[in-house]
């Protein structure tokens, strides 16, 4: 049982260890291959990406709004929320027009706090508008240089008269020309500067957008230098007067119109001007417009946190589609946008409108649409692209969009508008049947690691365990040797030691003691070459000398050394030849150690019954030695083990029987050189018949007897397989 667990529960815990790390390894090629799909979606998403921010990159990037309908009022809710953190003023409705995000203040004088132009829809218009915009930005940032007096005036004056030859635009024309008239005054030129600044009265005020206040200070301008006589003047002044208070929004701020206001009274005192009804009711105008600052003033407090409360609710929004008619060039375009709106309450009061105009989902699935037209993906793979939850494109197998396939979803950023793609793999699919099969492959292959450790493992430990008691058996061997040699030594010095005291003095008595020294020499020296020849077996190296020999011959020779247990030991050796001789090719003097093995086995284990026999016979094609003794017999499950070295059966044990344990193995090696075999017929407590077949000899056959008839063969000379397969009980080799 412990060998079991020293054997299988390492190799348990290594299969384990190595099904672990094998999951972990399918789970990180299965990561590996869901970021690989992703990265090429990814590649695609960034593609997308950039080409809407490319067209984002063209304008002020606080001025975007991308709004596709189903997230336009987050989009928008954040944009005011960005906006209200850069302008703390937000006092005021925000305008999102084509032109730009435009805030208000709450003045009547109106005034553009902040400006922001809105993304171009179309990359076509976008250019021509762009070169417009760029001449006209040049323009007036011109005219702004010259109007702070920065210029020197001829190259000042140079500078208008160009913009008024290459631009159309009313108001820069109207900004230019009353530049021209300032320049020309400061030239003392007179009469030009009043063409000039008459001219300035004539644009329509509505076409310009600074055009009230324009339009006003030119006709003060034209009134300082006394271009007009009295009567003039009080109409003059009067158009001025009322330029300014029935359009305060046209003026930056309460301060500009105030100023100007200041000069139109000055100018009324200069030219002595009697107040008429039409003066009377423009005062009063002023003086309304100033309550209503003041009032304004108050209010402001409450009213902001409220309204920027308002913009950021994305709930108060409305939204609808609209067009925006526009001129380009010779043509006149129609761009498409999204609209938001709302009326905006203030406790009650309708206050002014929010509108917004930002990119429709068309806009954005045309730029998937060109992205991916030719996406160059891998062919296992299928890209959903999803708007609003619609499935507005496809690239990629169709067959691929399946829920189990899907490896990845990405999305845009924010601020762009919210894209999601979904990217599916099949190769996922043939992965996950990749690392089935070679799960299943590992599983088998430790199953087997264990089952083939295991084994060996035992086989090793079983090696080991022989190994150790074969140890044991040799130095048990050595001590039975010793013992073995000892005692016909022994009793050999005795009886010398007897006779040559001449104690022994009858002749009789005299001979008997020589006959046991012989017999006993003739023990010791067949155990010397019983051990001798284990040696030389044990290292490969006894030699055989064959020739013909009679196994008859064999027998006789080994009767006669026990002749004397005949004699002494009341033994009865039973002895039977045949008259014919019984030839077989062999080495005579290993089968007469064959003989006297058994003989002197037979004799050893032997009981009370003295009884021996030895038959020489042919049988067959064999010739056998058969040597039978009713003795103390074998253990059935022993008789294959007492023919390995030093293996002595256990019936022998307690019998005082001493032996060595090699005796057998030399005979079976012996026979084994011979081609032959051995039988054991015993039974326990009855006695046992061991039996030599040896292959007889053929005068005629090949390569033996003829010639040269001795042939020697080492130990390990196989000729052939035994003829007889016979085997009742025992050993055959
Ligand atoms: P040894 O006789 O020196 O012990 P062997 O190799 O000759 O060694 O015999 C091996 C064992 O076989 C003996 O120890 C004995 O137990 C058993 N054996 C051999 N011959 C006989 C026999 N004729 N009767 C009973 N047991 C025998």
């Amino acid at each position: 049982m412990i060998l079991l667990l020293t054997v299988f529960v390492p190799t348990g815990v290594l299969a384990i260890i190595s099904v672990f790390a094998q999951q972990r390894e399918s789970a990180f090629l299965l990561t590996e291959a869901r970021e690989n799909a992703a990265i090429v979606a990814q590649a695609l998403m960034s593609r997308i990406e950039n080409a809407i921010l490319a067209e984002e990159g063209k304008v002020r990037r606080d001025a975007n709004i991308f709004c596709p309908e189903e997230a336009t009022t987050v989009r928008l809710s954040e944009f005011i929320s960005e906006i209200t953190k850069q302008h703390t003023i937000v006092s005021a409705p925000i305008m999102v027009t084509e032109e730009g995000v435009v805030l208000y203040p709450p003045s009547p004088f109106g005034g553009v706090e902040a400006r922001i132009p809105t993304r171009p829809f179309s990359a076509e218009w976008e250019q021509e508008d762009v070169e417009l915009q760029r001449r006209l930005t040049e323009a007036r940032i011109r005219l702004s240089r010259i109007a702070r007096g920065g210029v020197d005036t001829e190259e000042a004056l140079r500078d208008c008269l160009e913009i008024l030859r290459e631009i159309e635009n009313a108001e820069l024309r109207a900004l230019a020309r009353f530049q021209i008239a300032k320049l020309l005054l400061s030239r003392q030129d007179k009469e030009a500067a009043r063409k000039e600044l008459l001219e300035v009265f004539s644009a329509p005020p509505d076409a310009i957008s600074e055009g009230v206040p324009l339009s006003a200070e030119a006709r003060l301008l034209y009134l300082e230098q006394k271009f007009a006589a009295k009567e003039e003047a009080g109409r003059i002044l009067k158009e001025a007067y009322a330029n300014s208070v029935e359009h305060p929004e046209k003026f930056a701020n309460y301060e500009t119109f105030e100023r100007l206001l200041e000069r139109i009274d000055k100018l009324i005192s200069i030219y002595e001007i009697q107040m008429d009804d039409d003066f009377k009711r423009l005062k009063m105008i002023r003086e309304s417009i100033e309550e209503t600052v003041e009032r304004i003033a108050r209010v402001q407090g409450d009213f902001l946190p409220i309204f920027r409360e308002y913009l950021l609710a994305p709930d108060n929004y409305s939204q609808r589609d609209c067009h925006i008619r526009r001129q380009v060039g010779a043509k006149t375009r129609t761009f498409t946008y999204f609209s938001l709106s709302q009326r905006v309450s203030v406790k009650g009061k309708k206050v002014r409108t929010v509108f917004a105009y930002a990119l429709n989902q068309s806009h954005l699935e045309e730029i998937i649409r060109t992205i991916t037209t030719n996406p160059g993906i891998q062919t296992d793979m299928a890209i959903n692209f999803i708007i609003g939850g619609k499935v507005t494109n496809t690239v990629g197998d169709k067959r691929n969009i399946l829920p189990e396939l899907l490896v990845s979803t990405i999305e845009t950023p924010n601020p762009l508008p919210p894209i999601t793609c979904e990217v599916y793999s099949s190769h996922i699919r043939s992965m996950i049947g990749w690392m089935f099969g070679r799960s299943l492959i590992n599983s088998c292959l430790v199953s087997l690691l264990i089952i083939v450790s295991g084994l060996g493992v035992l086989v090793l430990l079983r090696g080991i365990r022989r190994e150790i008691e074969f140890v044991k058996m040799r130095s048990q061997f050595i001590s039975s040797v010793t013992h073995e040699l000892k005692t016909p030594l022994t009793s050999i010095r005795m009886l010398a030691e007897t006779i040559q005291l001449g104690r022994i003095t009858e002749q009789k008595r005299l001979l008997e003691y020589m006959e046991v020294i012989a017999a006993e020499s003739e023990r010791l020296s067949r155990l010397i070459t019983n051990v001798l020849d284990f040696a030389r077996l044990e290292e490969g190296k006894k030699e055989y000398s064959f020739d013909v020999v009679d196994l008859r011959e064999v027998a006789r020779q080994a009767v006669a050394v026990f002749a004397y247990y005949v004699h002494y030991a009341g033994f009865t050796i039973d002895f039977s030849l045949p008259q014919k001789p019984v030839f077989v090719w062999g080495d005579k003097e290993s089968l007469e150690q064959v003989a006297l093995n058994l003989l002197s086995n037979a004799i050893k284990y032997s009981g009370t019954d003295k009884w021996v026999k030895i038959s020489v016979l042919s049988e067959e094609k064999n010739g056998v030695v058969e040597v039978e003794d009713h003795g103390i017999g074998i253990p059935e499950n022993e008789i294959e083990a007492i023919f390995e070295r030093f293996h002595r059966s256990s019936a022998t044990a307690g019998t005082h029987r001493t032996g060595t344990g090699i005796g057998l193995s030399l005979v079976k090696s012996i026979v084994k050189a011979h081609n032959g075999i051995i039988e054991v017929d015993s039974e326990l407590g009855k006695g046992s018949i061991f039996r030599v077949l040896l292959p007889l000899y053929e005068e005629k056959r090949d390569g033996e007897g003829s010639g040269s008839r001795r042939r020697t063969v080492n130990s390990d000379g196989d000729e052939r397989q035994p003829t007889n397969g016979r085997l009742r009980s025992g050993y055959s080799d």
